[in-house]
């Protein structure tokens, strides 16, 4: 018999499964406990469940996290993690500190980038993750174990959670909504829906349904462009939902939430940066009330785009501003480890990043 993903099972349907064992349900909140508060992946040290059940529980279930490979510290306190899945196959997730902007000085909390799929499908044009194409969804224990593989390097709790590495959250919709109820349980790993932010490239049909699902989850749109001609050069996803399609989406969306839309916006020298991008880009961010973050580009080893000069950079914030929209404009963390945005990509085995051995 094959056995079941624990991580992932809600008390109620855990406390069903013992049931056929003749287990009473307060077992099921015991094992949960073990799990997301003590942070045990090891039946046998379950120590307050008679053994003859820990044996059973072993049999039925399995509670592995991804292993952790490598970690990569960068010199801005970001960390990388590579992590191998039971299969084989390799995903990356950043740790990333608390910008003092927001939080303070000495702030420490955490954030954790986390990937949705192995590989993307997109194949947006400045972005490492969809070089080797797609692989394959990540499963709800896969995207909860980043998680907690994650919290347990870090040695503190995951404050914020952004879907920001890896692949495309809302071509995983099912697993997607599944684990960001994992992720915001109490008996979970208790991430408020507030600090948790869903990014898509825009495929604006899984945008109306994430709209369904009742947490109040923050939603960063990857925009990149701000008329079709532009966006669908360098997004050919575009093509597919185009920006009429999409801001309809995101229209709805708004209706629905408090909380302000986020567009990430790169700049990519010579392609979206022109002054009259950054005026067409307002008018559309104001018309949502959403907010921008730029981005200037991150370098990606085989692709040859370039950040526009930090003039055209500032000064494409600047029209932003003017035109009532609120934006920022990020020096990133992580660059220096590949671990910043549109950085994270498939690695052979042999290709692995020097970094931490984690054994
Ligand atoms: N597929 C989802 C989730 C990935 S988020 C999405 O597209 O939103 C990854 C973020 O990094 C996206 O905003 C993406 O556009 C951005 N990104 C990709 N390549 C980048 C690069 N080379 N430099 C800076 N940001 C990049």
């Amino acid at each position: 018999m094959e056995k079941k993903h624990l991580i992932g099972l809600s008390p109620e349907v855990l406390a069903e499964e013992l049931e056929e064992l003749k287990q009473p349900r307060y077992r099921a909140k015991q094992v949960i406990d073990w799990v997301f508060a003590k942070g045990v992946f090891e039946f046998a040290e379950m120590s307050n469940l008679p053994a003859a059940l820990r044996a059973s529980l072993a049999e039925r279930f399995n509670v592995c996290l991804p292993e952790i490979v490598t970690v990569q510290g960068s010199a801005d306190t970001t960390r990388k993690l590579l992590l191998k899945l039971v299969d084989g196959r390799f995903i990356e997730c950043v740790l990333i500190p608390a910008s003092p902007a927001l939080y303070g000085q000495g702030s420490d909390r955490l954030t954790l980038c986390v990937s949705s799929q192995v590989g993307c499908a997109f194949d947006c044009k400045f972005c490492a993750s969809g070089l080797a194409g797609f692989d394959r969804n990540l499963e709800v224990h896969e995207i909860v174990g980043q998680v907690l593989a994650a919290r347990k390097i870090a040695g503190q709790r995951i404050d914020n959670l952004v879907f920001m590495g890896m692949g495309e959250p809302l071509a995983n919709l099912a697993n997607l909504t599944r684990s960001l109820e994992v992720l915001n349980a109490p008996w979970g790993l208790g991430i408020g829906a507030r600090h948790i932010t869903v990014s898509t490239s825009g495929l604006a049909p899984m945008i109306r349904k994430l709209a369904e699902i009742p947490m109040q989850i923050r939603l960063a749109v990857s925009l990149h462009g701000a008329t079709d001609e532009v966006r669908s050069r360098i997004m050919p996803v575009n093509k597919r939902y185009p920006l009429e399609e999409l801001f309809r989406a995101l229209e709805e969306w708004r209706s629905l939430r408090k909380q302000r839309i986020t567009f990430e916006y790169i700049l990519i020298r010579g392609i979206n940066e022109a002054p009259d991008q950054a005026r067409e880009l307002a008018a559309r961010a104001k018309s949502l009330g959403a907010k921008v973050n730029c981005i200037p580009y991150n370098t990606v080893e085989g692709l040859d785009w370039e950040r526009p000069s930090e003039e055209a950079q500032d000064a494409f914030r600047e029209i932003l501003e003017q035109a009532g929209v609120p934006a920022t404009l990020r020096r990133e963390k992580g660059h220096d480890i590949d671990a910043a945005c549109g950085q994270l990509r498939l690695r052979e085995v042999g290709d692995l990043p020097v970094g931490k051995k984690i054994s």
